[in-house]
Formats: structure tokens, sequence, C-alpha cells
């Protein structure tokens, strides 16, 4: 059971005189006063509205976001929109999107005291992971939320979480930032940005974090789960990783699959590394044609990284069942417990940084950014 270790009362409050007119900018320590919260738009079913003459759902101007959320003045802080542009759907989001993410909070990085990013849904939870692992050290919060209805509808839920993710952003705790690390906002939830998925296309409620706690929940009150935030890390240690290698597949097994297909797949040109989502606690077809292609992938230095495709909980454990023991056997390695989306934006980023293969084969079992229990 998680216990709330500490609440907050809401984060708006009436604007007073003198935080109104506090805009300094701190170059060495945290603007305690009043923090300043860069949110960068880059595109998704936030920043739409409705178009009164056609009723089509457009883009509407960022510069404008006051207008349909005039209560962004009661939060205590200083708020900069700046928009990452070429707008995108999140379908088009891929790792050059990424970079360019990261390259416009890193020249922001001592110019503000919290990072808030507004992103499409479908693809958000890719985005957060792949944000974990080039963020490292992080010392301010980046927080990435969007929404299932535009903001410019009556019942969005955008106004909600664009509220909450800037109130996130802001926070603070004993001088310095309450959180320092990639979260997503939903509805009532803050999540570690590497441990979630999108589960659902219609409820608000459109996030899930299988394996680890919310980071803390928004009520009537703010609570949240101290203890299962990052530590904080040295000031002045933040690094800024600028290469992905996207020379990565994913392969989800199905009773049946086509063996021929996925040795083809196995065979793609400069492939280093498959995700493998298996079944259960990571248990696989146990037929030798079928543990003869992975084990030629192996041996050609391909890394095959065994996830569950369970998405209710759980991670894998291969010793569990002889299914599972043959992949071990042949040299597959445990995803633990991490999602689908950590593990291949992990990869993109160990294989990025041009580790030897030993090394990522390590590293894919370690916990980088808390992205997975080790020792599952
Ligand atoms: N297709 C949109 C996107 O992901 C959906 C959304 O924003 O919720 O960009």
């Amino acid at each position: 059971m998680v216990q709330n270790s500490r609440s907050t009362p809401l984060f708006l409050s009436p604007p007073s005189e003198k935080s109104v007119f506090l805009h300094s900018r701190n170059k060495s320590a945290y603007n305690m006063e009043r923090p300043n919260i860069l949110v960068i738009y880059t595109g998704g079913t936030i920043g739409m509205m409705m178009d009164p003459e056609d009723k089509a759902l457009k883009p509407f101007e960022f510069k404008n976001i006051r207008q349909q959320l005039p209560m962004l003045d009661l939060l205590e802080c200083d708020i900069t929109f700046q928009s990452l542009l070429p707008l995108i759907d999140s379908s088009d989001t891929n790792p050059q999107f990424w970079l360019r993410l990261v390259d416009m909070i890193e020249a922001e990085y001592q110019n503000y005291d919290g990072f808030v990013v507004l992103h499409g849904t479908d693809t958000m939870a890719y985005t957060s992971s792949a944000l974990s692992f080039l963020l490292e050290n992080l010392d301010k919060p980046v927080i990435i939320t969007g929404s299932q209805l535009p903001l410019g509808v009556l019942r969005t839920d955008g106004r909600r979480n664009i509220l909450n993710a800037i109130g996130f952003a802001a926070d603070r705790k004993d001088g310095r930032p309450m959180l320092n690390e990639v979260c997503l906002f939903f509805q009532t939830a803050l999540f570690r940005g590497n441990r979630i998925y999108k589960d659902d296309a219609a409820s608000f409620n459109a996030f899930h974090s299988p394996n680890y706690p919310h980071l803390a929940n928004v009520g009537t009150e703010i609570s949240y789960n101290e203890h299962c935030l990052l530590p904080k890390s040295v000031p002045g240690t933040f690094i800024a990783h600028h290469k992905m290698d996207n020379n990565v597949g994913l392969i989800k097994l199905f009773p049946g699959i086509n063996l021929a297909s996925m040795e083809a797949m196995l065979h793609t040109e400069g492939l280093h590394a498959v995700v493998l989502e298996t079944f259960g606690v990571g248990n696989a077809p146990t037929s030798p044609d079928f543990l003869k292609i992975l084990q030629e992938a192996i041996d050609r230095d391909i890394i095959l990284v065994n996830i569950s495709q369970c998405k209710g909980g759980g991670g894998v454990e291969m010793q569990r069942y002889a299914t599972g023991k043959h992949l071990a056997d042949i040299g597959v390695t445990s995803g633990s417990d991490m999602t689908t989306e950590a593990a291949l934006t992990k990869l993109m980023y160990l294989f990025g940084e041009g580790y030897p293969l030993n090394t990522i084969r390590k590293l894919l079992k370690m916990s980088l950014r808390g992205e997975l229990t080790e020792n599952y």
C-alpha cells in the first residue's frame, strides 16, 4: 500500500501585487518566490478549437491562450509560452522531434525553473520515455500533458491538465523544485514519464502506469507519494543527450506467428535490437524453428529484450516456466517490468550513445531513470 507522505492545498492562489512584478531570471539558483515556467506547445488535440463557421477543429494561436484560460493569471508563477514548429499530430513524432525538444529545453534550462510540454496523447508515452533518457540528472521538472478534448470546447479536459501540469512544474519544497524528473500529468494523476502507456482512446483517464505508483494524486488536495520520486540530483550536473539510434524493432508474439516474417524482420539491415513482446511473465513458443531464428539473431549480435505483453501489470520472469527459460538460455535479455515504450526508447538512447554491446546488455537491466524494477 502506497502512503501519501505530503499533501498540499491547491496550487491556485490570488495574484499578489508583489508576485505580479517579479520577473527575474536567476541563472544560478531556483526562483523560489515566483518560479518561471516555460510551456512548450508541440501540437495535438489540446491546442485546437472549433471554427465557429465550419465547425471543424483547427489549431488556435497559442499566444492567445490567456483568452481560453484567464485563470492562468492565478497561478503563482510566471509563464512563457513557446511553440515548437511545425506543430504536429503526435502520430508524426520521431527521434528527430525528441532531439529538437531536448535542444529547446537545454537552451532554456538556466532561464526557467520548470518545463511543461503540451503534446498529442497518442504517442505521449513514447515522448515522455524518450525525454527521460535524453535529459539526465534533471534538477527541475519536465511535465508532459495533453488532452482528449480540445481546449477550445466546453467539456475539455485540457483546462485541468494544463493548470495542474503548470502547478506541478512550479511546486517547491525546501528551497528546490519538488520534482526533478520527466513526468506525465493526466486527469487526476502525476505519473513517472517512463512508466506509462496510453490505454484508453475515449476516457479522460487515458494513461495507465502498470508497475509503478502515481507520483502524486490530485483530488480536493494534492498528495505526493514522496518516496516514489527520483532522488534529488546534484545541481549543475544536468546533461542533455543529443543522439538516438532508431535501428531497433518490435515483434509482438501471437499463436501462429509467421516465422518467415519474423526472420525477415530480424534480418533488417543495420538492426541492433528488438523488443520481443512475449506472453505472460515472458513466455514464448518452444519450437526449435522459432528458437533457432532468435538464436541466430543473437549470434549476429542483435540484442533481444523480453517485455511482457500483459498491460495490466507484472513483468518478465524468464525462470518461472520452461517456455521462458528457453529464451534466457539462448541469451534473450529480460526487460523486467518496463513498458514497451520505455524499452524501445531506452534502446534508441543506449545505441545512440554508442556503448559497447556488453555495456548495453548490462544497462538494459539497470534502472537509469526509474524505468524498471531491478532484480525483478
Ligand atoms: N491525434 C492526436 C495526437 O496525438 C490525439 C490527441 O492529441 O489526443 O496528436
